[in-house]
């Protein structure tokens, strides 16, 4: 694990050699808006600038996505375990650096089961150049800012694998190390962003400020001809003169190796002679703008129509069910029919009454609804496997034709709708607060596709349904890794409306995958290929510099401070 130095601080030897600026490798990017040209052709994450300094405005004031409640360090230190995580080349500034993930399948291998037709033109991505600088809150001047110039720096982009093709600025070099002077990529506006306040080594209070430069589809990056083992990357030293080359920036791209599949059995649902209607490509969507991502393949392995109206004929337990969800349950506000989401007391009462016993205030309508549905499939099918059994691999996906709202919104004409729900059955070690999932109630291979999402976006209700079935849960809940605020990301396990009800900016496009989901779905059994028991905490970096020890050191102490300040508070107040 190499340690690498920083670049010389000013006063040092930086007119001779390389200045202070580190390489940043983006797909296309605007803070807080879905890009116009980059429809989840290949897997890509890094920590968003927005995510972690208070850029937008978020509740009238300007804030963080992630919630980060006054402990940026440990917000910080978790990102880096998620970024780090099983590689074997780090890079470490002493400003904060996060790397970028890319996910893209191999091409050009013969057998080998991927998503060739998509990734055979390699990912095309940016390259920023940022030159960092904290200012002291006094005004003092502490680091260099002084715009970047042709002064001969070369660029060197070096990939650690032979079946990592490079090529620059459309030239299909296609070569493993590729350089390219810096002149090429500072030849452009040169940007100014405030990332606010910030702490400095020594922990004073600072102005953290950036200088940019963004060259737009700077970098290809394909694997051909054979696959990646491990997880590899591409590391950019910049070299001047004769000075030792410094490394400015690194990528990391994730082992393509096993390709998991996600083998679907999709039903749809036949009530009144009603289904929902789909599109013919959802199919080839799913697998090439969603789960390719996760470097996974969406595969439908059964179509079925599950025909309740034929059933309902000769099969009264069929004609219930039927009679109970379109009929008895429906609500009717005089020009729309549809299930109401459980959410008052009164309900509850009215229902344990009606069912003879306590019904759990968590069992929202489509939790029943899902439930029953599946058990009925299950009996009317004769599926050999028990829903319930970890070897059952395939993922049940109902199409049914029916509208689940909450009640609409207070004092307004909105409804809340829900547009699927998905049987999930969380490991003990997720926390939830209290009441949230009752796992007894919910099995974890069907997904349920309601009505309203045909209007509201039904490639991403399925995506995210699916994303619950794999094992993953909302971006914004508690228990979560990190806590996003609910509207602010583009991430599909996200909600396309903010907490105040207004509609999120990525509301249509929710389809991005994190690394920590992609790392999360790998250790679940629901992919095939691959049966391990649900268990993901990321294990601790090892320390690298004595800088970092020092203040990890000092945390401790602080930490053990405050025990004894505490103990003694305990005993003397
Ligand atoms: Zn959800």
């Amino acid at each position: 694990m190499p340690n690498i130095k920083s670049s010389p601080k000013i006063g040092q030897s930086s007119s001779n050699c390389v200045r202070n600026f580190t390489v940043q490798f983006r797909r296309p990017y605007e803070i807080g808006i879905p890009p116009d040209n980059y429809n989840g052709e290949y897997g890509f994450d890094w920590v968003r600038d927005e995510y972690i300094y208070p850029l937008l405005s978020i509740g009238g004031k300007k804030d963080t996505v992630i919630d980060i409640l006054g402990t940026p360090r440990f917000v910080h230190s978790e990102l880096y375990k998620v970024f780090y995580h099983d590689v074997n080349t780090r890079i470490n500034f002493p400003s904060r650096y996060f790397p970028s993930w890319l996910y893209i399948f191999a091409t050009d291998c013969k057998g080998i089961y991927g998503s060739e037709e998509i990734n055979k033109q390699g990912a095309c991505l940016d390259i920023e150049i940022h030159q960092e600088y904290l200012e002291s809150i006094k005004g003092e001047y502490i680091e260099e800012k002084e715009a970047l110039t042709d002064n001969g720096t070369v660029l060197q982009f070096e990939a650690s694998n032979d079946n990592i093709k490079i090529s620059t600025f459309d030239n299909n070099q296609n070569a493993k190390s590729i350089e390219e002077p810096l002149s090429n990529f500072i030849n452009s506006n040169r940007n100014f962003m405030k990332l606010g306040l910030d702490y400095d080594e020594h922990n004073n209070l600072v102005e953290r400020n950036r200088y940019f430069y963004k060259k737009k589809s700077a970098i290809k990056i394909i694997c051909s001809g054979g696959t990646l083992k491990k997880n590899e990357h591409i590391i950019v030293k910049a070299k001047r003169n004769n000075c030792e080359p410094v490394d400015v920036g690194i990528i990391y791209i994730a082992r393509n190796e096993t390709i998991y599949t996600i083998n679907i059995v999709e039903i749809d649902v036949k009530v009144n002679g009603k289904i929902i209607p789909k599109s013919k490509n959802h199919e080839i969507e799913l697998r090439n703008k969603f789960f390719n991502q996760a470097l996974t393949v969406f595969k439908v392995v059964k179509k079925e129509v599950f025909d309740l109206d034929l059933l309902s004929v000769s099969d009264t337990e069929v004609k219930d069910f039927v009679d109970k969800w379109w009929n008895k349950r429906l609500k009717n506000d005089g020009k729309e029919k549809y299930l109401e989401v459980v959410s008052n007391k009164e309900e509850l009462l009215k229902l344990s009454i009606e069912r003879k016993k306590t019904v759990d205030p968590t069992e929202f309508a489509n939790a029943e609804f899902i439930r029953e549905l599946k058990e009925l499939y299950w009996r009317k099918k004769k599926v050999g496997l028990s829903p319930y059994s970890e070897i059952e691999r395939n993922t049940y996906i109902f199409f049914a034709p029916v509208s689940v709202r909450n009640a609409r919104v207070k004092d307004t004409d909105k409804w809340s709708y829900v547009l699927g729900s998905a049987s999930f059955k969380a490991h003990s070690n997720i926390l939830y607060s209290e009441g949230e999932y009752s796992s007894d109630q919910e099995f974890s291979n069907a997904v349920v596709i309601f009505k309203d999402s045909v209007e509201f976006g039904l490639l991403e209700t399925y995506a995210h349904e699916l994303g619950h079935a794999l094992g993953l849960t909302h971006t914004f809940e508690s228990g979560e890794m990190f806590i996003y605020k609910r509207g602010y990301t583009d991430n599909f396990m996200d909600y396309p409306q903010r907490e105040d009800n207004t509609d999120s900016k990525f509301i249509d496009r929710l389809s991005i995958f994190s690394k920590y989901q992609i790392d999360m779905i790998y250790n679940r059994s629901r992919v095939g290929g691959i049966l391990l028991p649900w268990k993901w905490t990321y294990p601790e970096l090892p320390l690298t510099t004595s800088e970092e020890k020092k203040e990890k050191e000092e945390e401790e102490k602080s930490g053990l401070d405050k025990i004894i300040d505490e103990i003694e508070k305990f005993i003397f107040d």
